[in-house]
């Protein structure tokens, strides 16, 4: 998996068109219809059964440029959520009791809102959620962030792909291994992933390549013994995420001829339990822009909440969102396959 550098939108890349990622999911020879599948397994349509985790994206702006990014962040995209977008969104949160604020980008620590909205969110007594890619800890502008996040006692969900450099390397980018290592020492020194600091820090293993991840529980146990064995580092859990045909992960597959035997994969791997659990059940996702998704991966896709519900934050209206009809696809394969998958791991 070669680094990429630039940004399916800098590349002028046709799989910037969201239409054109969906036009070429729903073509693939050995995927029938999502939805067919889910009919058959009782769940189509799909509802919301509530909302536990308010997702903010913060927009498309990263110092990394992973070749399997599903939101095509890189340092080349301006897209990020303004002061009063986010604004609207603590309004909104604080009309609910909704528990997690689950912020993410790009790397969502780089938006000038992000402090506020992490103090908003816990002034609210809500639990904040930091989905960070690690090197943005070790950028001089950044210097503070890691006692900021610790000061607010926020929950970080930090991207590890895997515990040696060449894999890593091949999927974030050269050097980042190295800097993620750093990062996660610095992490551990002021006490988070440390038994009873009641910092949590967790990882998330994606597998390098075109494949399904192996089983949570067993890949985090050799996570634990490597990491730290090799380095001295330690953390809470690892979570394993399926690797979304979509954004630049499509374009991998498809450069390297994966995208049917993927996708036969998925759809082979389509486990019912893991559908009754897919996170857009409990999740409401607000894009940069303040549009309203079922999940960021809709969110990349231009896929907003259905039409029957408001559908920006500024019209939020938790009456009208919480058992709202889930709008899917056949990405959606991806979440159901094998464990399943979800921002917070394997679903069975
Ligand atoms: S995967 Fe994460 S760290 Fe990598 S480019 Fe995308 S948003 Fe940035
Ligand atoms: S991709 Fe989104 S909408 Fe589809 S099943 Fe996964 S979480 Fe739900």
């Amino acid at each position: 998996m070669a680094e990429t550098k630039l940004s399916l939108k800098a590349r002028r890349s046709p799989l910037t068109s969201e239409r054109e990622q969906i036009r070429i999911l729903s073509r693939t020879d050995r995927c029938s219809p999502f939805e067919e599948r889910m009919r058959q397994a009782g769940f189509d349509p799909l509802y919301a059964t509530g909302i536990s985790v308010f997702q903010m994206n913060l927009g498309k702006l990263c110092n990394q440029t992973c070749r399997h990014c599903h939101v095509d962040a890189a340092p080349d995209r301006r897209e990020v959520m303004t002061q009063e977008t986010a604004a609207r969104c603590i309004e909104a949160l604080a009309q609910t009791d909704i528990p997690t604020v689950d912020i993410t980008g790009g790397a969502p620590e780089l938006n000038p809102q992000f402090r506020w909205i992490v103090a908003q969110a816990r002034a609210l007594g809500r639990q904040v959620i930091d989905r960070c890619n690690l090197s943005v800890l070790l950028l001089p502008s950044q210097s503070d962030l890691a006692p900021f996040l610790a000061g607010h006692r926020v929950e970080i969900i930090a991207s590890l792909p895997y515990y040696r450099s060449a894999q890593t390397d091949a999927q974030r980018g050269e050097g980042i291994f190295e800097k993620s290592i750093a990062a996660l020492r610095l992490l551990n020194q002021i006490g988070y992933g440390v038994e009873g600091s009641g910092l949590i820090l967790n990882l998330v293993h994606n597998p390098v390549g075109a494949f399904l991840p192996p089983k949570q529980k067993a890949i985090e146990g050799q996570f634990r013994r490597e990491l730290e064995h090799r380095y001295g580092i330690v953390f809470n859990h690892l979570y394993t995420i399926t690797n979304m045909p979509i954004s630049r992960f499509l374009e991998f597959l498809i450069e390297t001829g994966n995208l049917e035997s993927y996708m036969e994969r998925l759809v082979n791997a389509f486990n019912p339990a893991a559908a009754a659990g897919v996170m857009c059940r409990y999740t409401l996702s607000v894009g940069w822009d303040g549009t309203l998704y079922d999940c960021d991966f809709n969110q990349m896709l231009n896929l907003p909440v259905s039409d029957l519900t408001p559908r920006h934050i500024s019209d939020f209206n938790p009456a009208a969102l919480v058992h709202r009809r889930i709008v899917t696809g056949n990405h959606c394969y991806g979440c159901t396959a094998g464990a399943g998958s979800s921002c917070g791991g394997a679903v069975t």
